[in-house]
């Protein structure tokens, strides 16, 4: 591979592995001589170029952020039109233009008197991070000290940082900082949380209709109604994190609109910027925000250097534009049902296919041995599929076996198809890889 290369491809590579250090990464692996990765140099729509020339289609929306396509004309004209009056400037004692509207959009997707406070961070951690410190700080001020604890669902994600991470119920991610947040209760369903006492939980936190990290493994229809319920009798708040779902990933703007949810925290980041620059906000109810108002220690003491950038502002009220002017969401039930078809059609095609778990436009396809067991972990049948499917034009990643296909919401169903195609390819090419046949 390394002959072929182009001389810029070779010195990038060659930087990198000096380097860098990547996220959810073996570098030994990663630093191998056999390992030739992809240096990614551009993007089109669904469509991403490598600096070799060649195209894929971004079967992951570039690890489930990205919502028009790349380089769109709207959303990359309104961060440049943004870059020439400023980059960046505080928030922390200023406003700008961009976050006041960007609040007020966002406060506009909820009916009035629900969720109508904004907080920006700069991630989903982040974003995840603000609401339990907002949920623990509430109980402090409204004299229940003593509900400092949260629930979280077994094998939730939200996030890396120390607090998020206390969430998470991935084993493998984050056994090894446990002990070091909050005091977290996990638990399978709903039975169990009902089994919790609540005056010791300041909220719940979950990944409202799909958990994503969990190989995309979507929730009983009416279980987030019923959870919203429980919150409702008990007073735990509900904290969803719609860092995954959110902007449109499941059909509708925000996973929660499907249950007729509101909850009393909500996590957006990923898709808020339509992928293009890092930003995240949490959205609050004046019941939790009116508890931080009066005396000085009341106040809600955080935030980050680049809260509210109006870069990212710019661009997260472009993405909104685009949705409107392109009708995204209205466009996007064909497209689904098309994914839903060709999934099927996968499946019927592939006994190595164990299991197809679709949320509107998050897909997983879960592999397995065909008499049903899963692979040894140690055959990585998801990485090579992925890495077979990436020579027939299409790029994502896997979580353990289970292929992730979630495209920008702009893929049209030539591009679908491409994606299906590749897949189909990959999977006929697999039999012969895996040792374990
Ligand atoms: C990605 C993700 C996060 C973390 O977001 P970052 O921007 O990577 O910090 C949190 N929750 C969910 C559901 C996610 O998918």
């Amino acid at each position: 591979m390394l002959a072929a290369m182009r001389d810029d491809t070779r010195r990038w590579i060659q930087a990198d592995q000096a380097h860098c250090w990547h996220p959810f990464t073996r570098q030994g692996e990663w630093c191998a001589a056999e390992h030739d990765p992809l240096v990614l140099t551009h993007g089109q729509g669904a469509w991403l170029w490598d600096s070799e020339g060649r195209r894929y289609l971004d079967g992951n929306s570039s690890i489930w952020t990205n919502i028009h396509g790349h380089a769109h004309p709207v959303i990359t004209a309104a961060i440049r039109d943004q870059l020439e009056k400023s980059a960046h400037t505080s928030f922390l004692g200023f406003t700008h233009p961009g976050a006041a509207e960007l609040a007020s959009r966002l406060c506009g997707f909820f009916p009035d008197h629900t969720l109508e406070r904004v907080f920006f961070s700069d991630d989903g951690s982040t974003a995840v991070e603000c609401a339990l410190k907002m949920a623990v700080q509430y109980r402090m001020q409204t004299g229940e000290p003593a509900r400092n604890g949260f629930a979280a669902f077994s094998n939730g994600y939200h996030g890396d940082t120390l607090g998020a991470a206390s969430l998470g119920g991935v084993g493998r991610f984050f056994e090894k900082f446990k002990g070091n947040g909050y005091p977290v209760t996990h638990v399978g369903l709903l039975d169990d949380l009902r089994a919790l006492d609540p005056k010791t939980l300041a909220g719940v936190v979950i990944e409202p209709l799909i958990q994503g990290v969990n190989e995309m493994r979507p929730w009983p229809a009416g279980m987030l109604a019923e959870l919203r319920a429980w919150c409702d009798q008990t007073g735990v708040h509900l904290i969803l994190d719609e860092v995954m779902t959110g902007f449109g990933r499941t059909g509708k703007m925000f996973a929660c609109q499907h249950e007729n949810v509101i909850p009393d925290f909500l996590c957006l980041a990923k898709g808020l910027t339509g992928g293009y620059l890092p930003m995240a906000a949490t959205m609050t109810t004046r019941r939790v925000y009116e508890a931080f108002l009066g005396s000085p220690e009341r106040a809600f003491y955080y935030g980050h250097s680049y809260t509210a950038n109006p870069a990212g502002c710019a661009a997260a009220l472009a993405s909104l534009d685009v949705f409107d002017q392109e009708q995204t969401l209205a466009r996007l039930p064909v497209k689904i049902e098309h994914l839903r078809a060709g999934l099927a059609t996968l499946k019927a095609a592939h006994p190595i296919i164990h299991d197809i778990r679709q949320c509107g436009f998050i897909a997983g396809i879960e592999l397995r041995q065909p008499c049903g067991t899963r692979f040894p972990a140690e055959s990585r049948v998801g990485e090579t599929v992925c890495m077979v499917a990436r020579a027939h034009g299409l790029l994502t990643r896997p979580i353990l076996d289970t292929i992730v296909l979630m495209p920008t919401l702009c893929v049209t169903i030539d591009e679908l198809d491409h994606a299906l195609s590749a897949l189909d390819s990959a999977f006929l090419q697999i039999p012969a890889l895996t040792p374990t046949r």
